[in-house]
């Protein structure tokens, strides 16, 4: 059941010489928990800002369930927003946050108190509902600000980067118990994050932005394993696909200089410039790659061991080149390596426009 749906959004600030977000297309299934993830300014916020009646568009719609919401305000739209700043009232305790708005929509106190506990309790804060926000840790902070929005008991949640201002290791924790969360809680949730992991880790979709509009949408693997765009397959996974610019005819095949890679286009591509996308650990370390043309050959210049596994980067056939080692390798700068590339691994992109071939 679809349970919100953008079509055509356009929205263009004040004096901004272009849409901010444009003719955005989405449909969000309910409980479903929905991410959206592009760099900096793509338009993340301003979407999250025009679900939560924030703004308005300047073209398209916007409902809920059946109900068209495009020019009602926030209040009747029955949302909830965490924000990434999640200022807490300093001199409220952690309960009088949670039911601050509970007491402005009247609900009475026996029920407030019944609810700010539950959230309690689902957010394992029962203990710290008399202290207030500064003898908290951040990840306590923060989730007070989710409990603000669940005791709400809304239809939709919308999350604006919430874990930004938690260290590292902290984000990991709260990014795998604010999903398990919201499964629990089976509410339709729209989450925003500039960090692809994140994204991929939470989300049951993924939405990537760009400059304002939708590259794709998919499972985290659908994106992951096929991405539809050169975009879409540089932003996700890290360390990032490697994308070399090659060539592609029918007598030729595939090439990337004296390189053959094991890819076959479409005819209307014959003679074209294609670029070439291949992940890091579809490049298989080979021992005795002889003459082979289809091995890649590269120098090493960077190795990065992170212990699980360990990324070589170098340069071979005239561009650079990222590979992941089996573990147990030791690598060393200036080792000169070959590795075959995986069956099927070989993605081709149109240069100019970016779209994926075939
Ligand atoms: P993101 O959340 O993905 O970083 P935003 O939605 O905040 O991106 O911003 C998208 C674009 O809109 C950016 O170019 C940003 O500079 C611009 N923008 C955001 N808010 C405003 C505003 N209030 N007035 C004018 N331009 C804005
Ligand atoms: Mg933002």
């Amino acid at each position: 059941m679809v349970n919100v749906s953008l079509a055509g959004v356009t929205l263009t600030y004040p004096g901004a010489s272009r849409p901010s977000i444009d003719a955005i297309d989405l449909e969000i299934e309910h409980g479903e928990l929905l991410v959206l993830v592009g760099p900096s300014g793509c338009g993340k916020s301003t979407t999250l800002r025009a679900l939560a009646g924030l703004e308005f568009p300047e073209a398209g719609s916007i409902a809920f369930g059946d109900r068209d919401v495009t020019g009602l305000d926030g209040s009747e739209r029955d949302v909830a927003m965490v924000f990434q700043s999640y200022a807490l009232y300093p001199h409220m305790t952690v309960a009088g946050n949670m039911e601050f708005s509970l007491k402005n929509t009247k609900v009475p106190a026996a029920e407030r108190q019944r609810l700010v506990a539950d959230a309690a309790s689902l957010l394992e804060l029962d203990g710290l509902l008399e202290r207030k926000p500064r003898e908290l840790s951040g990840g306590q902070r923060q989730r007070v600000a989710m409990g603000r929005a669940i005791v709400r008991r809304p239809a939709v949640f919308l999350m604006d980067e919430p874990l930004s201002n938690l260290d590292a290791k902290l984000r990991v924790q709260t990014r795998g118990q604010i999903a398990s969360l919201q499964r629990t809680l089976d509410v339709t949730t729209v989450y925003v994050t500039h960090d692809q992991t994140e994204a991929m880790t939470m989300g049951d979709r993924v939405v990537v932005m760009n400059h304002g509009r939708i590259e794709q949408v998919g499972t985290p693997r659908e994106l992951y394993d096929e991405p539809e765009t050169l975009f879409v397959a540089g932003f996700i996974g890290s360390p990032q696909m490697n994308l070399v610019e090659g060539t592609w005819s029918d007598a030729e095949g595939a090439r990337v200089g004296d390189l053959a890679l094991p890819f076959r286009a479409s005819a209307p591509h014959s003679g074209t410039a294609l670029t070439y996308g291949i992940r890091p650990e579809d490049l298989e370390l080979v021992t005795d790659a002889g003459d082979d043309a289809t091995a890649i050959r590269l120098v090493v210049d960077l190795v990065e061991e992170l212990g699980s596994d360990t990324f070589v980067y170098g340069t071979g056939h005239g561009v650079r080149w990222t590979a992941r080692l089996p573990k147990g390798a030791r690598p060393a700068i200036g080792d000169g390596l070959a590795f075959a590339v995986r069956r099927d691994a070989v993605l081709g992109f149109e240069p100019t426009t970016g779209h994926r071939i075939r």
